[in-house]
């Protein structure tokens, strides 16, 4: 007999299985370590580019300097609600310097080893887009195709990010090299267009890039919540909503 499920349905088992993975992995004392273990890192976060590597531009905006406030902003919420975050960058410099060939795959390639030596369960790319077509806008999520974990996390990040930005755009597949090649679930969020006038400088505002920053952390909380002990301050939900 053949079952005919519709997509949706389909993803929804499958999420519900990655979930389930994920409460049964939280059973387990490597990742009771990861929360309790002061020091170690349960999401990742990675602002994209840095130093000599700009990024897009879109007026006098460097899309590296963006994707680090947000990241900031991230890890604080994060912070907030009770789940201890890390950076593969803090301020504006290269993981690779400037000179020899293959410098940029070198810095991502630090980038994947910094995410996989962090102990995280999970990392966050940040970017920002750039369009010749200058009225698209708005944040888009993108998973690796081969990586269901990274799909579902996509899914829920989305979903907040359009609440946020009045869309409903669907989280994409992407074959990023960073997605592709760490060994941890993760998603790269652009988080909007520098080359839309108005979402650039929407993207200058603090509270912008905080509410931005805000979607995210509800995205990966929906998607961790069933592994997380009631006693973890993520538990019950949102922190504190500053500037959002
Ligand atoms: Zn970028």
């Amino acid at each position: 007999m053949v079952v005919i499920v519709s997509r949706r349905v389909y993803h929804g088992l499958i999420c519900g299985a990655v979930l389930l993975a994920l409460l049964l992995l939280w059973r387990s004392p490597a990742i009771r370590k990861v929360i309790s273990k002061p020091g170690r890192v349960m999401v990742m976060i990675d602002p994209g580019h840095g130093g000599v590597d700009g990024g897009c531009q879109g007026g006098s905006m460097q899309e590296k300097n963006v994707n680090l406030r947000i990241a900031l902003a991230l890890k604080d919420w994060l912070k907030q609600a009770g789940i201890p975050a890390g950076l593969t960058r803090d301020g504006d410099y290269p993981l690779e310097p400037f000179g020899r060939p293959g410098r940029h795959r070198r810095d991502l390639t630090k980038r994947v080893r910094l995410i996989e030596d962090s102990g995280a369960v999970v990392f966050i790319s940040i970017h920002c887009d750039w369009s010749s077509d200058s009225s698209r806008y708005g944040p888009a999520v993108f998973y690796h195709p081969n990586n269901e974990a990274s799909r579902c996390l996509a899914q829920a990040v989305q979903h907040q990010l359009n609440q946020l930005a009045g869309i409903t755009r669907r989280e994409a597949p992407g074959d990023y090299f960073i997605l592709r090649t760490a060994r941890v679930p993760g998603i790269l969020v652009e988080a909007g267009f520098l080359s839309n006038p108005a979402e650039r400088l929407r993207l200058q505002d603090q509270r912008y890039f905080a509410a931005i920053a805000g979607a995210i952390g509800r995205g990966i909380i929906t998607y961790l919540q069933p592994t997380l002990p009631k006693s973890t301050a993520v538990a019950f939900g949102h922190p504190k909503q500053r500037g959002e």
